[in-house]
């Protein structure tokens, strides 16, 4: 089975297919390391992730290439605040960015490439840019593209710039959404900034050129697939084609997937409306890891994903709905005889799984599918007429469906306790809500009556409800020793 996938720059549903044969060439735009990511940036990232792991379950090898902006104009000035150099500003939020996508189970690329290391491969770029006159050199000592050089300008956001006024620049990293400008390849170093000594002279480089540079270095000049968010449609991904394609006079990527906003209860979020969330923030707030992955893959990546506290919780029973579903399919005695009804209903629910999932990633069909068998599946075992090879059949459906989707595995503690554990570190408990804030440690006198209950359920040889307890205890730091003196428990 191929996917097929709407592709931004033909306007088109298209198939999708690794141009070498082999595996399929992903770029992805990264974060920018000055700071905590939203989940707006993770709705982003989750669909990137979704699209990765369907490719995968069907069958097609991936090579995925992520960048990491550990340097721009936002870097320079909050490590400038902070009175450090950027070095040692920017990895502790690299690090954050990547315990963010373990609690939200994203795969990680193959590649992840910092744009400081790999500044020759910039001015490399520029300087062939410079040999065809497509890019030019300013009084103070930075270099511009020349947008009227490349006539297909604003092909990808179908914008019209005709009538470009040669020359006009833009030199900061926040750009305007509607007009073209020559934009910088090479930045001059105002005093006091730190700056490299190239061939160019000193300087940094811009934010668009790192993922022209880094994409070219690990995919080559011409790749299968861009993706990033819809903000960087314009003007960071129509740059990005500009200094490629006039560089290699070739096609730079062929496809391309933008992954569209979130609202926040209807509003566009920002930190003005105070309705801006990074993901830490959420986990402090009590919500789950697993919810948030499984809201923000909810929606089809090209609608507005309307994001809802009300939703959230919604997601945490349907979450529930589907862990108690499976732990039942693996407890439940068989039934004699194979239930044929069902057996056809799983195989249709596994037909339209997949079929959704191909067609340009409709991850809402895909998880109506399973869920309605969810509910067949439970009304069968209701009736005791779940055979042996309908619960095979159906668990086969589940491993695929959480191949996607990935919330089975309840890792969930141990991620509000990272968060917990974090806020702690930086004097931000006071954020973390206060049931959320009572999981950071249990008093003795409730330890031990959760032992109690554990003593309990095992003299009832109800082991599930012990070995689960003796699994949030484990979760909250507390670990048990059985011995013939009874029960011993210290803090890990
Ligand atoms: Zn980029």
């Amino acid at each position: 089975m191929t996917i097929r996938l709407f592709n931004t720059l033909t306007n088109a549903i298209e198939e999708l297919h690794a141009a070498d044969g082999e595996a399929l060439r992903i770029y992805a735009c990264g974060p920018t390391v000055y700071d905590y990511g939203h989940i707006g940036n993770f709705r982003t990232f989750l669909h990137v992730d979704v699209l990765r792991r369907v490719l995968e379950l069907l069958g097609m090898k991936v090579r995925h290439v992520m960048n990491i902006t550990d340097v721009d104009d936002k870097i320079i000035r909050n490590a400038a605040a902070a009175n450090v150099p950027i070095s040692e500003y920017t990895p502790r939020f690299e690090k954050a960015f990547f315990e963010d996508l373990d609690a939200l189970s994203v795969e990680h690329p193959e590649v992840v490439a910092r744009a400081t290391e790999h500044i020759p491969e910039m001015v490399n770029l520029i300087q062939r840019l410079a040999e065809q006159d497509l890019a030019y050199k300013t009084e103070d000592g930075s270099w511009y593209f020349r947008i009227a050089g490349f006539s297909e300008y604003g092909k990808l956001s179908k914008k019209d710039f005709t009538g470009i006024t040669d020359g006009a620049r833009v030199d900061v990293d926040e750009y305007d959404k509607d007009s073209a400008r020559d934009f910088a390849l090479w930045k001059a170093p105002k005093p006091g900034e730190y700056r490299w000594e190239t061939e160019l002279g000193p300087g940094r480089p811009g934010w668009h050129i790192e993922c022209s540079a880094m994409a070219m270095e690990y995919l080559g000049e011409s790749f299968d697939l861009h993706a990033g968010g819809e903000d960087l449609m314009f003007p960071h991904h129509e740059n990005e084609i500009a200094q490629s394609e006039s560089a290699t006079h070739k096609t730079f990527a062929r496809h391309w997937f933008h992954v569209r906003f979130l609202l926040v209860e209807g509003r566009k979020m920002s930190k003005s409306e105070g309705n801006f969330y990074t993901l830490r923030d959420l986990l402090l707030k009590g919500y789950k890891a697993s919810a948030i992955r499984f809201l923000l893959t909810a929606v089809p990546y090209r609608q507005q994903l309307n994001f809802k506290f009300d939703g959230l919780i919604a997601e945490t029973r349907a979450v529930e709905r589907l862990r108690t579903f499976d732990q039942r399919l693996r407890s439940i005695t068989p039934a004699a005889n194979t239930n044929p009804e069902l057996a056809t209903a799983t195989e249709e629910a596994s037909r339209n799984f997949c079929a959704a999932l191909a067609n340009d990633l409709n991850t809402a069909e895909a998880r109506a599918a399973v869920f309605e068998l969810v509910s067949l599946g439970n009304a069968a075992a209701d009736a005791g007429t779940l055979g042996a090879e309908n619960i095979a059949q159906i668990r086969e459906l589940l491993t695929d469906f959480d191949k996607i989707f990935s919330v089975l595995e309840d890792n969930d503690a141990q991620w509000t306790r990272f968060a917990l554990e974090w806020a702690e570190r930086e004097g931000r408990l006071d954020e973390a809500s206060p049931e959320v804030r009572a999981q950071l440690s249990l008093s003795d006198a409730q330890i031990d009556e959760l032992i109690e209950q554990r003593n309990q359920a095992r003299r009832t040889r109800n082991f599930a409800r012990a070995d689960a307890i003796r699994k949030e205890l484990l979760e909250k730091g507390i670990l048990l020793e059985d011995s013939k003196d009874g029960v011993r428990w210290k803090r890990k």
